[in-house]
């Protein structure tokens, strides 16, 4: 188990490679509950072109479904963000707020669950999300992509209806708010930096 400020990394792997890695801080790693603080501003590896440039949230999935998996430098950007993550569980929640710490609203990204590595965790992004406003309002996000993954062949039907499912289950539970919102980093924590073997999956 990590202990609290340890600096550790979330990785998404795809196809066997590293997609996405996010260097986050431990707040709590526990048997029942897994809690990491990603920063504003933390450098971060993402799936970049072939030249290296960044590539458009308005590239279609289909065309982002085909790029070849290399992956360059990227950046969190202006948001602090907290991920719940219950071990074993096929969904993780995250908490957003600006930089200045103004509470925005929660994301349940649904997720194969995450399995621990000797520099973090792993896990696989599944398409689909939730997003609930801080008025508690909710709504599906990216259903359009998730039909498309299956078109594509990244998921069967049963695979997609299984996680919509747990979008559905983590909905009936209602876990909002999670208790978290008014949390915040001990300021000594620096924004933490990329390991080195990142690349190894
Ligand atoms: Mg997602």
């Amino acid at each position: 188990m990590w202990g609290s400020g340890d600096r550790v990394v979330v990785r998404y792997i795809r196809r066997g490679r590293v997609s996405w890695v996010r260097p986050v801080t431990v707040v709590e790693d526990r048997d029942d509950l897994n809690v990491l603080f990603l920063s504003a501003g933390t450098p971060t590896k993402e799936p970049v072109h072939d030249d290296g440039s960044p590539i458009p949230r308005s590239l279609t999935y289909e065309q982002r479904f085909q790029l070849d998996g290399r992956v360059g430098d990227g950046n969190w950007g202006g948001h602090q963000t907290l991920l719940i993550t219950p071990p074993g569980a096929a969904h993780s929640i995250w908490l957003f707020w600006t930089e200045p710490w103004e509470f925005t609203g929660w994301y349940v990204n649904l997720q194969e669950p995450q399995t621990r590595t000797p520099i973090g965790f792993d896990t696989s992004d599944q398409v689909l999300d939730i997003w609930v406003e801080p008025d508690l309002t909710w709504s599906w996000k990216d259903e359009d992509e998730l039909e498309d993954a299956i078109r594509l062949g990244r998921f069967s039907p049963d695979e997609a209806a299984a996680i919509r499912a747990e979008g559905e289950n983590v909905v009936a539970a209602w876990p909002f708010p999670t208790g978290w919102e008014d949390w915040r980093p001990d300021p000594a924590w620096p924004v933490p930096q990329l390991p080195v073997g990142w690349e190894r999956v």
